[in-house]
């Protein structure tokens, strides 16, 4: 909660007239929690699980011929009921697990020192803060999920996960409830070692969502955005690791390449990528994807 009453205080205490940002965010935070602006978060994801993926997966059911082509392992389909069951799994997990999660951990967020007031951060500081916190969540991410592929973790709780072999944009957080905890801690921890602004956390949450929705579309765009951000994996690397499934020694990496690529993690899609490469190259017509010699 503000402990400023008007705009007029704000303002004197911060020497300066307010962004029209901050007045935005005086209005809508003045009168409100911590605890209640902290649980805004289970809204956020709630709506990208539900809204994010909807393009693409009533284009899928379509079966539109405008994305088809973009379809990462083409022979695999996935039915209407298929695609609803994910869904509805990932929303019990959210109500059973997330929801309750989120609802508990606000001392943690508070410890760390997550701040709400004013003056809202700098477009610049939110970006680096940003960028740290997927640096960090990326390289932790690496060694959990690495470790997850060993035969127990895979057998106990990793294994839910890779029931996609051919993921869908609702499988982003389709996973045993354990893992879902688990993976909550390299979420976490850069907002905790770089604490900002409830805002920055927001997008931090809001982002690292989008990127894991688009990285199990099952769609490889060419025009996507991310495409230009360097070291990105996208759906076409992350989709590799769900077709090799539990023996997957590949492609660990949540959001970037170089934590495979440094640890050796990425030979078995190098050697993948070229091989497609050659027979493109020599004219097969059956390359479409990385399904296409499984068959
Ligand atoms: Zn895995
Ligand atoms: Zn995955």
């Amino acid at each position: 909660m503000l402990p400023y009453q008007t705009l007029q205080e704000a303002e004197l205490e911060l020497r300066r007239e307010l962004s029209y940002a901050e007045k935005l965010w005086f209005d809508y935070s003045r009168d409100k929690s911590d605890y209640y602006l902290y649980c805004h978060t289970i809204l956020f994801l709630f709506v990208i699980f539900s809204i994010v993926p909807l393009p693409v997966v009533f284009m899928e059911i379509k079966k539109s011929h405008t994305i088809l082509k973009y379809k990462i392992q083409p022979k695999v389909k996935i039915s209407t009921q298929g695609i609803f069951k994910c869904y509805k799994d990932v929303m019990i997990t959210f109500c059973l697990v997330v929801g309750p999660l989120q609802l508990v951990s606000y001392p943690s967020v508070q410890m760390v020192g997550i701040r709400t007031g004013l003056p809202l951060p700098s477009g610049w500081e939110m970006f680096m803060q940003l960028l740290v916190y997927f640096l960090v969540e990326d390289y932790t991410n690496y060694w959990i999920h690495r470790w997850l592929h060993c035969k127990w973790g895979y057998d106990k709780i990793h294994s839910v996960h890779h029931e996609y072999a051919a993921p869908i944009g609702f499988a982003a957080p389709y996973a045993h409830w354990a893992e879902v905890l688990i993976l909550g801690i390299p979420s976490f921890l850069g907002p905790a070692m770089v604490p900002g602004h409830m805002i920055t956390f927001w997008s931090w949450i809001i982002l690292r969502q989008m990127e894991a929705i688009e990285t199990h579309s099952g769609y490889d765009f060419p025009w996507t955005p991310t495409k230009y951000i360097p070291f990105y994996g996208g759906a076409e690397y992350h989709d590799y690791h769900h077709y090799v499934g539990g023996q997957s020694q590949s492609n660990f990496a949540s959001v970037f390449t170089y934590c495979d690529y440094i640890y050796g993690t990425d030979k078995g899609y190098r050697y993948q990528k070229h091989y497609l490469e050659k027979l493109r190259e020599a004219g097969s017509g059956d390359v479409d994807g990385i399904n296409s010699k499984s068959e």
